[in-house]
């Protein structure tokens, strides 16, 4: 058996050490006689999973007790609809960043709830990037400044943290635990665990508890932060299994050196990728702007689209799959998430080097 370099943007590659120790734990979980998918979320076993998830990610995160740990299903999608429910309450206006396809759907779903006001909008700007914090035209008194820090499909990213009164809200779908951050910054941070951090059907929600109780009692007791803060995730049966492999993948994640290792690697691996575009003469173009380059998803282009699916085609048979760039952009997309190995980054810069000699 042989695995393949999965460049996929999510669903993405998970580590294989994680995999494989999750195969191994997969019909007996450590002499349980059952595996974690079939236990009691309210047995020990999986308590103390559970709480190890919890505990590692607040410590990965530099987060104290003011903060809570949550794990929801439905997705980043679904947040883009609990935030605004949340936070935004009558009379007041959320503010929002809009740079990219995510954004928009976070926008786009707060505007059925509340008033919402795009605080900068770069999302139909050639080449993509994240607008400047003094570009940002924010209200006084926002509820809150909602951000993605990475957005997935135009490959652009944030590099620093935008210094605002208002609390700040992020989606970290796509760079979550890809580097150290002040995190104590954020009021509230999500991210759909199937990146960098998990399997889908999980979704990571890091919250100030004062924020938590900001919900008013008008909304479903199961659609509010403050049920899932108070109940530690277990109102209802969470996603165990999901959050059982998140417990592992924090674990990975220590045993690389932490954070800042992570990030070494990462930016390594994207810089690697990003000189082999910007050394083809032109033959290879990056969709972002220089600064503000993704380091989890490089986005390119080929000279025509012809060239491009002949490239996506040749580099599966190479053994380079999901390098598709996503349907309402085109063009090249090579997601390297924290458990992409640099290895396969070498293999696609190799590649591109023999694509372009071939097909230049
Ligand atoms: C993938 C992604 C989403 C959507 O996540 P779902 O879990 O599919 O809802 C939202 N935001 C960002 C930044 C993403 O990368």
């Amino acid at each position: 058996m042989s695995r393949v370099f999965n460049f996929s943007a999510g669903p993405a590659t998970l580590p294989e050490a994680v995999l494989r120790e999750a195969q191994t734990d997969l019909v007996d979980y450590k002499g349980a006689g059952m595996s974690i998918m079939e236990m009691s979320h309210r047995g020990k076993e999986y308590d103390a999973v559970h709480n190890e998830a919890i505990a590692s990610l607040k410590r990965l995160m530099g987060l104290g007790d003011d903060y809570a740990i949550i794990f929801q299903t439905g997705g980043a999608s679904s947040q883009f609809a609990f935030v605004p429910m949340n936070l935004l309450g009558p009379g007041q206006t959320a503010d929002y960043v809009h740079a990219g396809a995510w954004g928009g759907k976070a926008i786009k779903e707060a505007k059925n709830v509340g008033a919402v006001n795009v605080a900068a909008d770069t999302s139909k700007e050639k080449p993509s990037r994240m607008p400047k914090d003094s570009e940002l035209k924010l209200t006084p008194g926002a509820a809150y400044l909602h951000v993605t820090t990475n957005e997935t499909i135009e490959g652009s990213q944030m590099k620093s943290i935008p210094n605002v009164d208002a609390p700040l809200v992020a989606d970290m779908s796509s760079d979550i635990l890809s580097r150290p951050m002040d995190f104590t910054k954020f009021g509230l941070i999500y991210a759909g665990a199937q990146k960098n951090i998990g399997p889908s059907g999980v979704t990571l929600v890091a919250i100030r508890k004062d924020l938590a109780e900001r919900g008013s009692d008008k909304i479903p007791v199961i659609l509010r932060y403050k049920t899932h803060v108070e109940q530690n995730s277990l109102y209802n049966t969470p996603p165990c299994f999901g959050i059982y492999m998140i417990a592992l993948v924090t674990r990975w994640i220590d045993a690389q050196g932490g954070l800042a290792a992570l990030a070494k690697i990462n930016v390594e691996k994207a810089a690697l990728l990003y000189s082999a575009i910007d050394g083809s003469g032109g033959y290879y173009r990056g969709t972002a702007a220089v600064e503000d380059r993704s380091d989890m998803n490089v986005t390119y282009r080929l000279p025509s689209e012809e060239l491009e699916a002949k490239f996506i085609a040749e580099a599966a048979r190479h053994g380079l799959k999901g390098l598709k760039g996503h349907r309402s952009v085109g063009g090249i997309r090579a997601s390297i998430y924290n458990a992409f190995p640099r290895a396969g980054v070498e293999t696609l810069v190799a590649f591109m080097r023999e694509f372009q000699s071939k097909n230049g």
